[in-house]
Order: C-alpha cells, then sequence, then structure tokens
C-alpha cells in the first residue's frame, strides 16, 4: 500500500516488485492514489501479475468528476472538426499499438490473441466512424407564420457522463461509449472493468496521445463499491452508459433518480433456433461460434439451441463431435478454439450453473474444470453440453456467461418463438433456416434486439444500431451507429426573431 498521491508524467511506473503500476488520469495528469493497488490477474495463468492498478477513493472520483465539469464549458466549445481531429488521432495510436495492446488484453481477460487484435482495430473503426458521423448530427428548421422569425432546433452536449463498462470487451464496449459522447461536445468520467483496467488504460492513453485537453477523459480505477455512488450521482453527472450485468444496471438505476440519462446495456439468455429444413453443419458451426468462442462470455453469445425434434438427434450428435474437437489454451497460444474464464468469480458461478444443470439435465458431454499441464494454472471449463433441457430450468432461464449450451427440443416454428421469447431477456437471437417465409416471419415475431438469420447471436457492426430488449437494455437510445450519438444530446428549441 502507498500512502503518497503523486502524480507523474507517465501513467505507469515498474516499482521494486517488478509489477508495473498504473495510474488513474485525471485532470490531465496521470496520478496515483492515496488508497491501495490492486492486481490485475492472468486468467490463463494465475501466477501471471499483469498490472497493478489505483484501488482509487471516493475522493479521487469525485477530482475526476471536477475535472469533467470543469472542462465541459471550453471542450464544447471547441470546433467539432478539431475534436474529429482528436479521434481520428487516437484511432491512429489504438492502431499503431495493436499487437502490444492485443497481448496485454489476451493476458487480462483470457481471449484469443486474433479476437483480441480484433476488438482493438474495430475500436479504432468506432472512433474514425464518429469522428465523421457526429460531423452529420444536425437540428431542424420548423415552419412558421412570422416572416420575421427561424424555429430551429439545436443539439447540445449533456455535460458530464459515466461510462462504466465490462471486461469482456474492455476497449470496444469503452470507444463506443467514449467516441459519441466525446464528439458531440461532452466531457467523461471512465471506470473501466476491476477485471480488465489494462485494456481501459490503453484506450485512455491513445485519447492522451492524441491531445485531448486536460479534463475532457478522466480515468479511474477501483471498485464498484467505492468509487461507483461518486460516479453515478446527478446532479454533477448527467448521464450514465453501463454496460454490464442486469443487477448492477438495475441497482444503478434505482439509486440516481429521474434526471439522470441512463443506457443500461445488460445480459442476456440468447436463443438460436435450428428449423428442421437447416444446413445442419452450418447450425453447429453457428452454436459453436456463438457458445464458445470468448468461453461462452459474449453478452450476445448462444446459451439456449432450440432444435426442431425431426433433426435433434443428427444435429445433437454432429454438436458433440464437433465440440470434441476444440482444441482449449490460453489466448496467447495460436490455434487455440478457447480460453479460460476470465476471473476466480466466473469459474465458481459457471461451476456452479453446471451442477445445478446436472441435477435438471443431462449433460452429453464437457461441463467439468480442465486439470493437467497447461491447465493447473489457469480457469478452464470444457465445454458443456446439456440435453433434455426445459423451460423451466434454472440453465434455460439465468445467464450462466460461459461455456454451456442448453439444447431444448421444439416441434414446430411457433413452438420454438413461443419458448425463445419466454425469456426475461431480449439481447439477440438467431435462427437457422432455408424458408425465406420463415426469415420474414421471425424478424416480427422474436423479442429481441439483435435479430439473426443464419448468422451466429453473437457480433455486431460499429455502424448499426446495438441493444436489447426486456431486461437486456433500459434504454431508448441505442448504442453504435448513428443513433449511439442520440444519447449524448439534448435538444434546445430556438424562436429567433430579427
Ligand atoms: P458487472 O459486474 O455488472 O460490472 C460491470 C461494470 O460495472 C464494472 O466496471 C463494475 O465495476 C461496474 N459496477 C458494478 N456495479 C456498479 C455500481 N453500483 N456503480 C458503479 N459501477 C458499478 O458485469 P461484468 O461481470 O463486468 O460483465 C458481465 C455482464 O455484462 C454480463 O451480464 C453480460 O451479459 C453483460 N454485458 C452486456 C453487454 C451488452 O451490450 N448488453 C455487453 C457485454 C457484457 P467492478 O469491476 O469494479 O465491479
Amino acid at each position: 500500500m502507498s500512502n503518497v498521491a503523486m502524480k507523474s508524467a507517465h501513467g505507469s511506473d515498474v516499482g521494486h516488485t517488478g509489477v508495473e503500476e498504473f495510474q488513474n488520469y485525471i485532470g490531465g495528469e496521470w496520478c496515483s492514489s492515496k488508497a491501495e493497488r490492486f492486481d490485475n490477474i492472468n486468467p490463463a495463468e494465475t501466477s501471471d501479475i499483469v498490472g497493478r492498478f489505483q484501488a482509487s477513493s471516493a475522493e479521487d472520483a469525485e477530482r475526476a468528476v471536477a475535472a469533467a465539469s470543469a472542462a465541459f464549458r471550453s471542450w464544447k466549445k471547441m470546433p467539432i472538426s478539431k475534436r474529429a481531429v482528436i479521434l481520428n488521432k487516437a484511432a491512429d495510436h489504438l492502431e499503431a499499438h495493436a499487437d502490444r495492446t492485443a497481448r496485454e488484453m489476451t493476458r487480462e481477460m483470457g481471449k484469443s490473441l486474433g479476437l483480441a487484435k480484433d476488438e482493438i482495430l474495430r475500436s479504432a473503426q468506432t472512433l474514425r466512424f464518429y469522428a465523421i458521423e457526429g460531423q452529420t448530427l444536425s437540428g431542424e428548421v420548423f415552419p412558421n407564420d412570422d416572416p420575421d422569425m427561424t424555429v430551429y432546433t439545436l443539439r447540445e452536449p449533456l455535460g458530464v457522463v459515466s461510462v462504466i463498462t465490462p471486461w469482456n470487451f474492455p476497449i470496444s464496449i469503452p470507444s463506443r461509449k467514449i467516441a459519441p459522447a466525446l464528439i458531440t461536445g461532452n466531457t467523461a468520467v471512465f471506470k473501466p472493468s476491476s477485471d480488465a483496467p489494462l485494456s481501459g488504460y490503453r484506450l485512455a492513453e491513445a485519447f492522451v496521445a492524441a491531445g485531448l485537453p486536460k479534463g475532457v477523459l478522466n480515468f479511474v480505477t477501483g471498485s464498484a463499491a467505492e468509487i461507483g455512488p461518486a460516479i453515478t450521482v446527478p446532479p454533477a453527472i448527467r448521464a450514465i452508459s453501463f454496460t454490464g450485468s442486469t443487477a448492477a444496471g438495475e441497482r444503478i438505476c434505482r439509486s440516481v433518480g429521474f434526471t439522470t440519462r441512463t443506457q443500461m446495456e445488460l445480459g442476456g439468455k440468447n436463443p438460436l433456433i435450428v428449423m428442421d429444413d437447416a444446413d445442419l453443419d452450418h447450425a453447429v458451426d453457428l452454436t459453436v461460434k456463438g457458445g464458445f468462442s470468448l468461453a461462452g462470455q459474449a453478452c450476445t453469445g448462444t446459451s439456449r439451441v432450440l432444435v426442431m425434434k425431426q433433426v435433434l438427434a443428427e444435429f445433437t450428435e454432429r454438436l458433440v463431435a464437433r465440440v470434441k474437437t476444440l482444441k482449449i489454451g490460453g489466448g496467447l497460444v495460436a490455434g487455440m478454439d478457447m480460453g479460460p474464464l476470465a476471473t476466480a468469480r466466473q469459474l465458481e458461478t459457471v461451476l456452479n450453473y453446471i451442477e445445478i444443470g446436472k441435477r435438471e439435465a443431462t449433460l452429453l458431454h464437457g461441463g467439468e474444470r480442465l486439470t493437467g499441464a497447461g491447465y493447473d494454472g489457469g480457469y478452464y471449463v470444457a465445454p458443456a453440453i446439456f440435453t433434455g433441457v426445459t423451460q423451466e430450468m434454472t440453465i434455460a432461464r439465468e445467464e450462466i456467461f460461459g461455456p454451456v449450451i442448453a439444447i431444448i427440443e421444439v416441434d414446430s416454428y411457433a413452438d420454438a418463438i413461443a419458448k425463445a421469447n419466454d425469456s426475461e431477456y431480449g439481447l439477440s437471437a438467431a435462427i437457422v433456416t432455408r424458408n425465406p417465409r420463415v426469415m420474414h416471419d421471425f424478424a416480427d415475431d422474436i423479442q429481441s434486439g439483435t435479430v439473426k438469420i443464419n448468422r451466429t447471436t453473437t457480433g455486431n457492426l460499429v455502424n448499426a444500431p446495438f441493444g436489447g430488449l426486456k431486461q437486456s437494455s433500459t434504454s431508448t437510445f441505442r448504442e453504435s451507429g448513428r443513433t449511439g450519438l442520440e444519447f449524448y444530446t439534448q435538444t434546445k428549441t430556438v424562436y429567433r426573431g430579427c
């Protein structure tokens, strides 16, 4: 523990322990907290400490909010083309350091090097997208009877926004919040997940390298319990863009009151329907990709597979055969199909759900913690496939967020839709079919913010809206794409006489 609050020209330092320590970035300065530090652990090999971070105090978070408030007016007044230049320079920085940052991301949360690099490059694309798209956001002019008056709307920024993000996409999720917030003239306080702070640090560093004025983006690490209240309280915080679990999102929403704008991107229990006319090999591909890449730790990951009874046996046999061929190992090792779970807490939760599943249904394959050479130091679980799953079972209803697939038999399209919709979540849903009528109906009938036809439940475009229905999302403002800008602006109506 350090008792000294220090400022530094750089944000990191290797101390006597040999572990690199990373600082907060508040009011244009890299600085340490007077409070404790916490370690960021590699889930593939827990003896590897990826970095040491500030377990910031409420006071640190309050300073970050104050710095963002102080910077708001001049940032809002900066010409938008200059703000766009900064976003583009930050994108350049991300791209230039993509290899290093990808390795760090893999070490801190376990995804493969390839997925990590894709995420970083996609994040740079997000920054570039908003650098352009943000400049097209405009108001409207309204006809009126007074020839000497013009009536028009202005879109203006909200003020200080809080960006609170999870560990599973530790650069792309904050990028798609911070970029639209900044281009529209807001300032921000960014709190990354305590389980993947280094990727967030690298994103903040990219903005610093791009020349962002002081106070516009403030980066604070630490536990939700300690700094959460300070970065969510109105009126200093005008808006909160949060991605994480439904339980945490609900808690934040209940604590902030009705004047704070909130955008809550939450959990999922995403279904994939396999119709009797489906290309079964393609259906297996989509199930494996959606269910097991990222070890099932994507909010849009496939977790329920609803299969028509005519093809159930054949599909299940092919799925198990495919899953048996998956290579499981650390994300830094080339050719691995699935890595570890991200944290000890994730491991415990997933193994617990697998035990529940064993009591409820039939575990056809996997589900055990992997041990032995290459596995003992990490949080590895063999991809699990349950059959005989029915609607009322816990493993059919609750988000597991791990490599666990529940196969549910259905006997018609109507049955499949009814079961798919029988969930409190509605984030992403997919169907595999060759029938154009069914494709059309599915887009209408499914209660899901993201609808995929002959595609995996996972994945979304930078330039298209993203979000869920029901308990998967609370906001009317969608993230991503042009709609991603709307959350960060408010409308003023101006009546201008001469
Ligand atoms: P989490 O435990 O809810 O945490 C998410 C973030 O919120 C973390 O930074 C956490 O900080 C912070 N946090 C939690 N409670 C808070 C509070 N009261 N005030 C302020 N901050 C608070 O979720 P996770 O385990 O990181 O991520 C997994 C969940 O995210 C899954 O449910 C998944 O479905 C969801 N997710 C949704 C989407 C989507 O777009 N819909 C995308 C990805 C993930 P600490 O880390 O310090 O606890």
